[in-house]
C-alpha cells in the first residue's frame, strides 16, 4: 500500500514525501481512508505506531476546503498532557508544511494573551489539554459551533488523569454533526462505554491487541529490599552492566521519587535530568529538547510528564518501581524497541509489589525473567526482605545504614 492510495491531497502527499516517509505505517492505512470518507473511527493504537499522522494527515487534506473565523476553530484536537499537545502542533507543522492553515495550542503554563491572539486571528486546528480549553471557554474567548472534527486522542491517559468530565462537557459544546475520531492504547471497560458515548457508528481500526508489548524486547524483573537507597543502589547496577546502552527513560511511580533519582544519580555523576508535572512548562520542553539532542542520556520521568512522547530509539527502560496499573507498564516499555529495533526493559521489584507485578504479567499474557533471584514475596507491607540475602540482621544493617546515610550532607 502506498500513500497515494489513502485519499490524501496532493499537498499533504508532498509533505509526507518530504518527511521522507515511503509507506504508510498499519494504522495509517487502516484510518485515512475512513476518516477521509467523514466517518468516526475508533482507534487502539499505541504511540509510535504513527498514530498522529494517522488523524493530521487526512485532517489537512479535509481542512484544504473552507476558511477559519475568529474566535471559530474548524478542528479540535484534545490531548491529556502539554507535551502531547505541543508534539502533535510539531507533527502539524511539519506535515501542514504546503498549507496556509492556522494551528493555535492551548496549553497550561503559557500566557492566555499569545494564545488568545491566534484564536482572534482564527484557527484551522486548535490543539488543547482540556483544562485549559474550558479556561478559555468560560472566558468567552472561544466558539465551539464551528468545530468540524473532534479528535479525542490517548482517551485511557484521559480517564486516568480524571479528565473525562471536562471531555463531556467539551463534546456537548461542540456541534453534533462533527466527525470524531477516539484513539486509545488500551481499551478498559471504562473508555469502551465511554467510546459508544462519543462516536456515532465508528469504523474500528486496531493496530495491535490491546496492551501487548513488542517482541523486540528484552523485558526483565530485578529484585530489591524494599529500601530507596538499595533501590537506587540496583538502579545504578543496573545502568553500569547495561548492554548496549544509548539513552534511558527511569520511571517512578511518583513525582517525589523522579526529584529524588534524578539528584541521586547526578551526585553519582550520571547525565541526567527530570520531567515530572511540578515543572513549568518551559522547563519541560528544554528537558525534553536537551534528552532527544543526546545532551542528557538518563530522563528521570513520571507516566502523565512522559506519555506518548516521541523519542525515537530509547535503548533501555527502567523501571523504579513496579508501576500501579499494568497499562501504564505498557506504556512505559512501549519507549523501547520502536520500528523493529531492539530494546531493553528493566523493573525493580519488591517484596511488597506482588499484586502490581502479577497484574502486568496477566495482561501481557507472559511472564517476565527475572534477572538474578527473584523477589522473595512479603504480604506483610513493612518487612523488609527480597533476593537472596533477605533476613532481619540484614534488615537491622539497612536501618542503620540508612540513619547513617541520612545523617550526612548530599554529595
Ligand atoms: P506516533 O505514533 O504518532 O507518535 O509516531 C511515531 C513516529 O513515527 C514519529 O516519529 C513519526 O514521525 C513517525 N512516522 C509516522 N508515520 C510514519 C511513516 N509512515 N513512516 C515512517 N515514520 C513514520
Amino acid at each position: 500500500m502506498s500513500f497515494e492510495n489513502l485519499g490524501l491531497s496532493d499537498k499533504v502527499l508532498a509533505a509526507v514525501k518530504s518527511s521522507g516517509y515511503t509507506e504508510p505505517t498499519p494504522i495509517q492505512e487502516q484510518a485515512i481512508p475512513h476518516i477521509m470518507q467523514r466517518r468516526d473511527v475508533l482507534g487502539i493504537a499505541q504511540t509510535g505506531t504513527g498514530k498522529t499522522a494517522s488523524f493530521t494527515l487526512p485532517m489537512l487534506s479535509l481542512l484544504e476546503r473552507g476558511r477559519a473565523r475568529a474566535r471559530m476553530p474548524r478542528t479540535l484536537i484534545l490531548e491529556p498532557t502539554r507535551e502531547l499537545a505541543a508534539q502533535v502542533e510539531e507533527n502539524l507543522i511539519r506535515y501542514g508544511q504546503n498549507h496556509k492553515l492556522t494551528v493555535a495550542l492551548l496549553i497550561g503554563g503559557v500566557s492566555f494573551d499569545e494564545q488568545l491572539r491566534k484564536l482572534d486571528r482564527g484557527a484551522d486546528i486548535l490543539i488543547a489539554t482540556p483544562g485549559r480549553l474550558l479556561d478559555h471557554y468560560e472566558r468567552g474567548k472561544i466558539l465551539m459551533t464551528g468545530v468540524d472534527i473532534l479528535v479525542i486522542d490517548e482517551a485511557d491517559r484521559m480517564l486516568d488523569m480524571g479528565f473525562i468530565p471536562d471531555i463531556e462537557r467539551i463534546c456537548k459544546m461542540v456541534p453534533f454533526t462533527r466527525q470524531t475520531l477516539f484513539f486509545s492504547a488500551t481499551m478498559p471497560p471504562a473508555i469502551e462505554k465511554l467510546s459508544h458515548q462519543f462516536l456515532q457508528n465508528p469504523v474500528h481500526v486496531s493496530v495491535s491487541a490491546p496492551a501487548s508489548t513488542s517482541d523486540t524486547i528484552t523485558q526483565r524483573a530485578v529484585a530489591s529490599d524494599m529500601a530507596d537507597y538499595e533501590k537506587r543502589s540496583v538502579l545504578r547496577g543496573l545502568i553500569d552492566e547495561a548492554e548496549g546502552l544509548k539513552n534511558t527513560i527511569i520511571f517512578c511511580n511518583r513525582k517525589r521519587d523522579v526529584k529524588i533519582v534524578d539528584k541521586s544519580l547526578q551526585n553519582h555523576g550520571y547525565s541526567c535530568g527530570a520531567l515530572h508535572g511540578d515543572m513549568d512548562q518551559r522547563s519541560r520542553m528544554t528537558m525534553l529538547a536537551d534528552f532527544k539532542e543526546n545532551k542528557i542520556t538518563h530522563l528521570v520521568a513520571s507516566d502523565v510528564a512522559a506519555r506518548g512522547l516521541d523519542i525515537p530509539d530509547v535503548s533501555h527502560i527502567f523501571n523504579f518501581d513496579v508501576p500501579g496499573t499494568a497499562e501504564d507498564y505498557v506504556h512505559r516499555i512501549g519507549r523501547t524497541g520502536r520500528a523493529g529495533r531492539k530494546g531493553n526493559a528493566f523493573m525493580i521489584v519488591t517484596p511488597t509489589e506482588k499484586k502490581a507485578f502479577d497484574a502486568i504479567e496477566e495482561l501481557i499474557g507472559q511472564s517476565i525473567e527475572w534477572q538474578g533471584d527473584p523477589v522473595e514475596w512479603d504480604s506483610k507491607a513493612g518487612r523488609r526482605r527480597g533476593g537472596s540475602k533477605s533476613g532481619s540482621k540484614r534488615d537491622e544493617q539497612n536501618d542503620l545504614l540508612r540513619k547513617t546515610k541520612n545523617a550526612l550532607p548530599n554529595r
